[in-house]
C-alpha cells in the first residue's frame, strides 16, 4: 500500500519540539524575536505572515510585525532593514517576497544579515550549502529532508531527480539530497525527455510550477513522490504539480496537497529562528 507521507503531522511534531526548546532557552535568559516585514497587502502574502506570526506565538517566540504601504521606497525598506540589523533583541528577519516591482528583490535579501536570515536566501547561506558549511537553509527544501526522514525513507544512495531550477526550492532541494549522499538529478524546462529521467527516480521532487503536470507516466513504480507545488484550483481545492489521482497507486509514498510539503515550510522557518536564538 502507498505510503502517505503526513506533513501536517510531521510539522506538528518539530513545533512542538521546538516549544520545548524555547521553554528551555528562556530559563537560561535566551529569547526569541523574529521581524516579519511586509511591503503592500497581497492577499496571499498576509495569510503567510498570518501564519508565520501564529507558529512563533506557538512556539513561544515574539514576532514584530513591520506592515508597510505599497508606495514605501526602497530606501525606506533598506534603512529599516538596517535598523533590525543593529537591534540585538532581534534575531531573525524576514521580508515576505515578492516585494512591489519598483524594488530589486537581491538587493532587499542581500542587505538582511547573514546571521539574520531565517529565510536562508542570502548569498552567504546559499554559498554555506554549497561548501558544506554551517548556516540558513531556505526553508521549503528543508522541509522535504524532515519529511523524507521522519517518514523512514532512506535518502542515501538513492537516484533523486528534481524537476525544477529555483533558487528558493529547486537549487537548494538539490544540495541538500547531495548533503544527504543521494544520487542527484536537477531537471528544468530545457531538459530533454523529461519523462524519462523522472523515471529513474527513487525519489522525485517536483516544484514546477504547473499543477497536475506529473503524471503517472512520470513515475517509477515504488518510488517516492514529494510534490512542492501549491496551486488554488477554480473550483476553491488546492492542487499540486503531481497529479495525486493518478500517481498515488503507482509510488511506493506520496505527499498530499494539501497537507504535505506546506505545512513543513513554516515549521523549519520556526527551526532557523530557534537556531539563530542559539548562535
Ligand atoms: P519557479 O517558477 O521559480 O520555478 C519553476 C521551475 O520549474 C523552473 O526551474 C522551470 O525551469 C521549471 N519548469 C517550468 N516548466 C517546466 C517544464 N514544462 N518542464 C520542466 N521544468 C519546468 O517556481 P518555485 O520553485 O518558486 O515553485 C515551484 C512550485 O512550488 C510552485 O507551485 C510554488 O507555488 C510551490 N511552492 C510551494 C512552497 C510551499 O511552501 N509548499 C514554497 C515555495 C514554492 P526553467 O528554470 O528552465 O525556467
Amino acid at each position: 500500500m502507498t505510503q502517505l507521507i503526513d506533513g501536517k503531522k510531521i510539522s506538528q511534531e518539530i513545533k512542538d519540539e521546538l516549544k520545548e526548546k524555547v521553554a528551555e532557552l528562556k530559563e537560561q535568559g535566551i529569547e526569541g524575536a523574529l521581524a516579519v516585514i511586509q511591503v503592500g497587502s497581497d492577499p496571499a502574502s498576509s495569510v503567510y505572515v498570518r501564519n508565520k506570526k501564529r507558529a512563533c506565538e506557538y512556539i513561544g517566540i515574539r514576532s514584530e510585525s513591520y506592515e508597510l504601504p505599497e508606495e514605501t521606497t526602497e530606501e525606506e525598506l533598506l534603512t529599516l532593514i538596517e535598523k533590525l540589523n543593529k537591534d540585538p533583541k532581534i534575531n531573525g528577519i524576514l521580508c515576505q517576497l515578492p516585494v512591489p516591482a519598483h524594488m530589486d528583490e537581491n538587493k532587499i535579501i542581500r542587505t538582511i544579515a547573514p546571521e539574520k536570515d531565517v529565510d536562508g536566501f542570502h548569498t552567504q547561506n546559499v554559498g554555506a550549502l554549497v561548501v558544506g558549511q554551517q548556516g540558513f537553509v531556505s526553508c521549503t527544501p528543508a522541509g522535504v529532508i524532515q519529511l523524507l526522514k521522519r517518514s523512514g525513507i532512506e535518502i542515501a544512495g538513492k537516484n533523486c531527480v528534481v524537476v525544477g531550477r529555483s533558487n528558493i526550492v529547486g537549487k537548494p532541494m538539490a544540495l541538500l539530497m547531495l548533503r544527504e549522499n543521494a544520487t542527484v538529478t536537477i531537471c528544468h524546462s530545457r531538459t530533454a525527455d523529461l519523462k524519462a529521467v523522472c523515471k529513474q527516480a527513487d525519489i522525485l521532487i517536483v516544484a514546477v510550477g504547473k499543477p497536475k503536470m506529473i503524471t503517472a507516466e512520470y513515475v517509477k513504480e515504488g518510488a517516492t513522490v514529494i510534490d512542492v507545488g501549491i496551486h488554488r484550483q477554480e473550483d476553491g481545492k488546492l492542487c499540486g504539480d503531481v497529479d495525486f489521482e493518478q500517481v498515488e497507486p503507482v509510488a511506493g509514498a506520496i505527499t498530499p496537497v494539501p497537507g504535505g510539503v506546506g505545512p513543513m515550510t513554516i515549521a523549519m522557518l520556526m527551526n532557523n529562528c530557534v537556531e539563530a536564538m542559539t548562535r
